[in-house]
């Protein structure tokens, strides 16, 4: 999608505006501010004391990097304070054990070590600011992917362990409470699976306990979290069940919510909602973020770059709905919070090579090359700079973006004096070869408060009239004022059955292969291409595994078998493939792990004979760690 600057615009503003004015186009909110730069509808029944959160702990790496931050009128401001002014009233810190390696280089991520919490939990009592704490309870990234115990307790029991948790987190917390007010402790970060290297509840819980002992020790006041992600999955229960039985003394139930991932905001607070009827614990949201652009700005990939499909328009303004909206499920689930993470990672420059030596020198970028000897499956290969500062509610420059403000705004709502289009999304569609070939006569424009209303479309003729096969075309077409473009898919009767894994039933495929106890091979709703499906792989093991389907009564002629497939950590030597089979014919077409939702397809032509059968199928072997899914299996007769 793109920004409209045009004078056409100004044609579509002026009716816009005139609509507006005859009532049949009103702004969502009643304007509070007359200097609001944003649109935000108020959250009705806003729980008293609710937290306002970012979490910020990169920022002093990146001020070593000689990142500087500004004020909302422009003035070189201490970033704690911008924060204060936009509503912010806590500040989430990570913490590391010891994020060095044997020669005391930094691992990156921003040093979240002690020293460092300290340091931010002063500048932010400064400000007014309280502290949540996140303990990682690992040297490095805890995530559900990865668990590792710090190398210091990496050889102890259980008991020993335990102890030592505590005896860290007392440490810890006396430390950053020397200078800081700490308001909320997490122990343990996304712990789905495991928690410091312990992967069994029995184990956790007694880490945990161990770890709400200091906590409750240093200050019976502080509330103790517990955080997990992946609401979408439905599994929050089972860890509230699990907690329950193994007598894990917490206060607050957290989740993760990055809307490309993890399904609707309805689900979020119902699964928060259900803890907190049945095991009466407070909710809160942990980490969110939202894209504000696809552009990145420090020359190292970021983890989300296509709009396409996605919620909300890719801008300040669909932004700022994103963040006002996951306030508002938090609190319809009456949650006692909102953090934003990671807000200020923002570029610490923009060439490549220069921004590599901060980041190896000053841990400003999410890992160094040094963190490799720790956790070289990942960090080991991937080293490198932000993956997320198209979501920093700071652009790529350190000014604050409007939808900062959403903090501020939240409660009694905000609108600009003016209303304009936002952005036009690109369409998706998907015809019959054998359907008239034409395309909408409008669009559905998106403006800054978030309304939607059908702008005409004109399309490039001579790009549509050559579509005459199967296959997938892009239209190139004009709305508003702006280019626009229409991804078309020409499709024929498919032989395939759930090629798209949007059923459930799933006994069409014949899986062949083994994963470990915390891998996985199967349909699952996660990253699709299309709908809501895709055949998931992970594993910490390497991975080899096939699967088939056995297709009967084909009309003898040529054929055309196509699949999706995206993924990566597949290491060097991965090989992934689709395949058909038709007596003594094989062929086979290779495809390449390209990324996150960077979508790659192989296409077979092959001839199916007069038996009608044929077997179809794909085949992944990757290195431990890889990850990935096929989605969107055709098979066309072509000829
Ligand atoms: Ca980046």
């Amino acid at each position: 999608m793109k920004k409209i600057f045009s004078l056409l615009m100004m044609v579509i503003l002026t009716t816009m505006i005139t609509a507006c004015s005859s009532g049949s186009l009103k702004p969502k909110t009643v304007p509070k501010d007359d200097n609001a730069n944003i649109y935000v509808e108020a959250v009705p029944n806003l729980p008293k004391g609710f937290m306002f959160g970012v979490d910020i702990s990169s920022v002093i790496a990146l001020e070593n990097s000689g990142v500087k931050f500004y004020s909302f009128d422009g003035k070189e401001q201490d970033i704690f304070k911008t924060l204060a002014e936009a509503g912010v009233n806590y500040i989430r810190v990570r913490i590391w054990n010891d994020p060095y390696d044997a020669e005391g280089r930094s691992y990156g991520g921003g040093n979240c070590d002690i020293k460092n919490a300290a340091v931010i939990a002063a500048r932010a009592k400064a400000y007014g600011l309280k502290l949540f704490v996140d303990f990682h309870y690992s040297d490095f990234w805890a995530d559900p992917a990865k668990q590792m115990s710090p190398k210091a307790w990496a050889d102890m029991e259980i008991e020993q362990k335990a102890i030592a948790l505590e005896q860290f987190t007392i440490d810890t917390l006396k430390e950053i409470g020397k200078g800081g007010v700490i308001g909320m402790v997490q122990l343990g970060n996304e712990t789905n699976n495991a928690m410091s290297g312990e992967n069994k509840w029995i184990n956790i819980s007694v880490l945990m306990n161990a770890g709400a002992r200091a906590v409750r020790k240093y200050d019976k006041n502080i509330k103790i979290a517990v955080h997990f992600t992946d609401p979408h999955q439905g599994r929050y229960v089972n860890f509230a069940q699990y907690l329950k039985n193994f007598e894990v003394d917490y206060d607050v139930f957290a989740s993760s919510y990055y809307p490309y991932w993890h399904g609707t905001l309805k689900n979020l607070t119902a699964q928060l909602l259900l803890i907190k009827e049945r095991y009466g614990k407070e909710a809160l949201i942990a980490e969110t973020a939202y894209a504000y652009t696809e552009e990145d700005g420090d020359a190292f990939g970021n983890t989300i770059s296509d709009s396409r499909g996605q919620a909300y328009p890719f801008s300040v303004y669909g932004q700022a709905r994103s963040l006002r909206n996951v306030i508002a499920a938090a609190s319809d689930a009456g949650a006692i919070g909102v953090f934003y993470w990671e807000p200020a990672w923002i570029p610490v420059g923009t060439d490549y090579n220069a921004n590599f030596a901060k980041w190896e020198q000053f841990g400003s970028g999410w890992a160094s090359s040094h963190a490799s000897e720790y956790d070289p499956k990942d960090a080991g290969m991937w080293y490198g700079g932000s993956a997320v500062d198209n979501q920093a509610l700071f652009d790529f420059n350190g000014y604050p973006l409007p939808s900062l403000n959403v903090f501020k705004y939240a409660k009694n709502g905000a609108a600009m004096r003016e209303n304009f289009i936002d952005a036009i999304p690109d369409i998706e569609l998907t015809q019959l070869l054998s359907a008239p070939r034409a395309l909408p006569e409008t669009v559905s424009a998106v403006y800054a408060d978030g309304s939607e209303q059908a702008v005409p479309a004109a399309w490039n003729h001579a790009q549509l009239d050559a579509v005459n096969a199967l296959g997938d075309y892009v239209i190139d077409g004009m709305a508003g004022g702006t280019a626009i473009k229409c991804y078309l898919s020409i499709e024929d009767k498919n032989y395939i059955v759930n090629g798209d894994f949007e059923d459930v039933n799933m006994r069409m495929w014949n899986v062949s292969g083994s994963v470990s106890v915390s891998g996985h091979i199967e349909r699952r709703t996660t990253d699709p291409r299309s709908g809501e499906a895709s055949f998931h792989f992970w594993d910490s093991e390497p991975l080899n595994f096939t699967v088939t389907q056995n297709i009967t009564g084909l009309p003898p002629g040529i054929y055309m078998l196509a699949a999706y497939l995206h993924g990566d950590k597949g290491g060097p030597d991965a090989e992934c493939f689709i395949f058909a089979q038709a007596g003594q014919v094989y062929e086979r077409a290779d495809i390449r792990l390209e990324g996150y939702k960077n979508f790659q397809q192989a296409i077979i032509h092959f001839e199916a004979g007069e038996s009608g059968s044929i077997t179809v199928g794909f085949t992944v072997k990757c290195a431990a760690g890889g990850w990935g899914g096929w989605d969107d299996f055709k098979l066309f007769k072509v000829g």
